[in-house]
């Protein structure tokens, strides 16, 4: 039929301009609609979490539920490292139900799960977690490899840090990467930075945070992660962000570059902590560092962002407000 053909035609020529195209792709966007009209946006962050219940993670849950009680939380942020020791198998992997569904059940925590991918969860099957199964199994949760939350007044950027780092490729060990959907690798990281710097440049949000697995700055174990300090640090500074969200090094921890005035906020201790594991920093970005397990709030409003780190008792370690004139563009 004629019309069955040109519409044929129609999606090839969409298909070859979409095959040659080095345009920029655009990050998939999310929209957190406040149910609280008039209140602060209520985020809680914890990484590194998934040890079925292990190494404190029950605790530190247990005491989300109650801060996120009294917080009256909005949704949840996960900086990665979900399961651990090597991602999930698959779909039907146990380890969802014993380290999440069955971990995170206080009521003030049945909201949705914004997740990004670690190292530990690029040892697995990495499509198991991407999947929508998951999602149907417990809708809470919610993961990409990069992706925006566009949360009004602000805007989250969640990376995929992984690929950026060059010893999971050159020198694995004895650990299995799953790449698939990330090679070529080159191409990948090229087009993955193009698309945080154009999304971070058309972003109106009045706050713009990024959210990463690894450390760009960081005095714990790991340190700073040399290939993300170098490629995507820059497209951060350029584009005023207000701070940067990572797990990775499991600890709580807070760096104010001086230079950029870009906060660096680690909230790495879902559950194993590393106990004295510091490296010298400058004290005058320091903040805090505790080398303990616990997790982190942030409440955010047009002109204030309070910062807020706990440990698994519900002791506040350390609170940090930023503020932001109200006059200024966005
Ligand atoms: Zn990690």
């Amino acid at each position: 039929m004629g019309g069955c053909s040109s519409q044929r035609v129609m999606v090839m020529v969409v298909v070859l301009l979409l095959g040659t195209s080095p345009s920029i792709a655009e990050l998939q966007k999310l929209k957190h609609t406040p149910t609280k009209a008039d209140q602060p946006l209520n985020i809680l962050v914890v990484g590194d979490w998934g040890r079925q219940g292990t190494y404190n993670q029950s605790l530190v849950a247990y005491q989300m539920g109650i801060v996120g009680e009294k917080q009256n939380i909005d949704f949840v942020i996960s900086t990665g490292d979900n399961f651990y020791d090597d991602g999930l198998t698959g779909v039907d992997d146990p380890a969802f139900y014993d380290s999440f569904v069955n971990i995170y059940t206080a009521p003030s925590l049945q909201k949705t799960w914004y997740n990004v991918l670690g190292n530990h969860d690029y040892r697995g099957d990495v499509e198991a977690q991407l999947s929508p199964i998951l999602t149907q199994k417990d809708s809470r949760w919610v993961c990409m490899r990069s992706f925006i939350l566009d949360a009004g007044i602000v805007e989250f950027f969640f990376v995929d840090t992984t690929p950026f780092r060059d010893d999971y490729f050159t020198d694995p060990g004895e650990h299995t990467y799953d790449w698939s959907g990330v090679l070529p690798r080159d191409a990948y990281l090229s087009e993955l930075l193009k698309d945080v710097d154009f999304a971070l440049g058309q972003s109106k949000a009045k706050w713009k945070i990024v959210v990463g697995h690894h450390t760009i700055k960081s005095a714990g174990h790991h340190g700073n992660t040399v290939e993300v300090e170098q490629q995507l640090l820059p497209i951060l500074k350029a584009k005023n962000v207000d701070a940067y969200i990572n797990g990775h090094d499991h600890c709580l921890e807070h760096i104010v570059d001086t230079e950029s005035g870009i906060h660096f906020l680690t909230s790495g201790g879902g559950s194993k902590a590393w106990k004295g594991d510091i490296k010298p920093w400058k004290k005058e970005e320091l903040k805090l560092y505790y080398d303990g397990q616990g997790f982190m709030t942030v409440q955010i409003t047009e002109s204030k962002a309070d910062i807020v780190f706990y440990d698994i008792y519900g002791k506040v370690l350390h609170a940090w407000s930023l503020s932001k004139k109200l006059n200024n563009a966005a």
